[in-house]
């Protein structure tokens, strides 16, 4: 089997990691097109996957964009149209990663003859999206999608919620290869040192910087516990929120907290930074789709602490492989942190036994396996 996978993303996400684990196994017969040139292109790269950048030019419409801003689009989306069915036609299935991949992939889909997945990281809600870019994504995968592949039954539920088919949709959660989370000891102890971590109780925060991630519930959550806790915020803004960034760094500032906490930017050695830490928090403060972190955490053997909303709750059951707290609760957060801090048997146990359910539940190979038996329906039917 062929597939055009499409992107809007140049830079690495969620949605574009968990799409490299995805075309992988295609090899030559897999083509990522992009939407935007980027970091995610050079990622695509070293992994080996065929890549190109499809639009030389971004595509302005946000997710909260009005119908008037989407409709100016349009003109500039004609060119990327014309190409995506050039290449469309040299393949047997188009799969969209995001929405303006869906937008594009859904008329190449029609104009080409070529059937249409559509894999749905988001929870199509209004927390996240316009009327308008609701009613389209929407409307779009009921008329031209073959099949829906949503990350979490939280997704699948906002997307039926939403006026979405049904029968169109499954969920299969993000895979992750167990081995890549296996780390060298001397490796982390060397990073602890790098970053003067050595003798604190760490907590990372591993997402990109944006409000709804809410790293001020983990910094607010700092100063409420004993001075030995500190925080690393890996992630950087991806999207634009540098406002957002400031006030981060303003925060801390105003709690004096600069000596406990270290904002690390963007990351490639997650699983190293993982592992140099005593506690992952996530964070948000709407629900999460999925929550690629909260398993990430689970794979190095890593408690972690999660906020009780969207998928996280379909991955952390609280007492058995995880904590779950209230979102935008900091003194919540606070208290589970003390507790990690103080009762270190009972939260390793969890840990271990996150880590061994975590590498059955989300094996990237069987994942991959579902995928493949769910596309291949679609090709021979
Ligand atoms: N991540 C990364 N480098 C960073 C911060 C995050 O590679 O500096 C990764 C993180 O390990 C996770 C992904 O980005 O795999 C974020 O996925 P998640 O589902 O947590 O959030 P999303 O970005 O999809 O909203």
């Amino acid at each position: 089997m062929r597939i055009l996978f499409l992107d809007q993303s140049g830079k690495p996400g969620g949605a574009e990691l968990c799409l490299i684990d995805i075309a992988k196994p295609y090899g030559d017969r897999a083509l990522v097109g992009l939407f935007a040139d980027g970091p995610f292109k050079d990622l695509l790269k070293q992994n080996h996957i065929p890549v190109e950048v499809l639009a030389t030019q971004a595509i302005q419409v946000r997710k909260e964009s009005s119908l008037v801003q989407g409709l100016k689009s349009l003109g500039q989306l004609a060119p990327l149209i014309t190409k995506v069915v050039k290449k469309a036609r040299e393949y047997d299935l188009i799969y969209a990663n995001t929405q303006k991949a869906l937008v594009v992939g859904a008329l190449a889909s029609f104009f080409s003859s070529r059937p249409l997945v559509y894999h749905l990281h988001d929870i199509l809600s209004k927390e996240h999206f316009s009327q308008t870019n609701l009613r389209i994504a929407v409307n779009l995968a009921n008329r031209f999608a073959s099949l829906v592949i949503a990350n979490s039954q939280a997704s699948q539920t906002a997307f039926v919620q939403a006026g979405g088919r049904r029968n169109i949709i499954e969920v299969v959660y993000n895979g992750f290869d167990p081995k890549t989370y296996q780390t060298d000891e001397s490796d982390i102890n060397k990073l602890q040192q790098q970053l003067e971590l050595e003798g604190k109780f760490v907590v990372g925060h591993f997402s990109r910087l944006a409000p709804w991630k809410g790293q001020h519930i983990l910094i607010d959550a700092l100063a409420k516990c004993p001075q030995e806790v500190t925080a690393i915020l890996v992630g950087d803004a991806l999207f634009g929120e540098q406002d957002y960034v400031q006030q981060l760094h303003q925060q801390v500032a105003e709690l004096g907290l600069e000596n406990r906490v270290k904002f690390l930017g963007f990351r490639s050695d997650i699983p190293q930074l993982i592992a140099a830490c005593d506690l992952i928090a996530h964070t948000s403060t709407s629900p999460e789709p999925f929550g690629r972190v909260i398993v990430e955490a689970m794979l190095c053997g890593k408690p972690v602490v999660a906020a009780k909303a969207g998928g996280a709750i379909e991955l952390v059951k609280h007492g058995l492989n995880g904590f779950l707290v209230t979102p935008g609760k900091p003194q919540e957060l606070a208290q589970v942190i003390i507790t990690c801090l103080q009762e270190t048997e009972i939260t390793a146990t969890i840990a271990n036994n996150a880590r061994i359910i975590a590498s059955e539940r989300f094996d990237i190979a069987i994942i991959n396996q579902q995928i493949t038996q769910l596309l291949s329906h679609i090709t021979s039917a």
